[in-house]
């Protein structure tokens, strides 16, 4: 089943862009956190929390329950998960051993209940009701399976100096470099130019 390709991110100076994160776990982290990150910070209620889940990538495979309610517990839940699964992509990245707090907080929601898939009417769906820790179990496991992939060696982070958007470089290839090439690499490609323009320009009085 293929999957949404991108999440939509804004900059300061409110341009968007597009990153193809490479798996839904890092889709998750790119909704926010703590210190620099809460720059994105898109999830302020458990509604948000709701609607993220409903246009994540679990809902190409099936829809989520529109009925979903998540509380405000299911929120905290969340933001700590997506802390763990942030330091855990930047283990990843820099090839550093998960800490082991880290991995017992991804074992604790990986064993919790999953979202069962069900058949229902010729199509795919999501079981009903579907709790809060169910949806954050997906992510845990979806975090598990990448750090135990292949493509773990993948993760990577993003090339431009200023920028510390991962993600999980699933090209052929593998030679991916940029969050975005319409954001960092043609950013850093333009002030390549000017540095090299710089470089070879005469200086005043010279
Ligand atoms: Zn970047």
């Amino acid at each position: 089943m293929s999957a949404p390709a991108t999440v939509i991110m804004t900059t300061r100076d409110a341009e968007t862009f597009e990153v193809a994160t490479g798996a839904l776990c890092l889709d998750f982290v790119y909704t926010g956190g703590s210190g620099e990150r809460s720059y994105w910070e898109s999830l302020h209620e458990p509604t948000d929390l709701a609607r993220w889940f409903q246009q994540s990538r679990l809902a190409v495979i099936a829809p989520i329950p529109v009925g979903l309610t998540l509380s405000g517990d299911d929120l905290a839940a969340a933001h700590d998960l997506r802390e763990t699964l942030w330091r855990v992509v930047n283990d990843l990245a820099d090839v550093r051993a998960l800490d082991p707090t880290d991995a017992a907080t991804l074992n604790t929601w990986a064993r919790m209940p999953d979202l069962p898939l069900i058949f229902n009417n010729g199509r795919a769906a999501w079981a009903e009701p579907a709790a809060g820790s169910q949806l954050l179990s997906a992510l845990a496991r979806d975090a598990i399976a990448l750090v135990t992939s292949r493509l773990r060696g993948r993760v990577r982070r993003c090339a431009a100096e200023d920028c510390a958007l991962l993600f999980v470089d699933t090209s052929r290839p593998g030679a991916r470099r940029w969050c975005a090439m319409t954001r960092c690499g043609n950013r850093t490609k333009a002030r390549t130019r000017t540095d090299r323009h710089h470089h070879f320009d005469p200086e005043p009085g010279s």
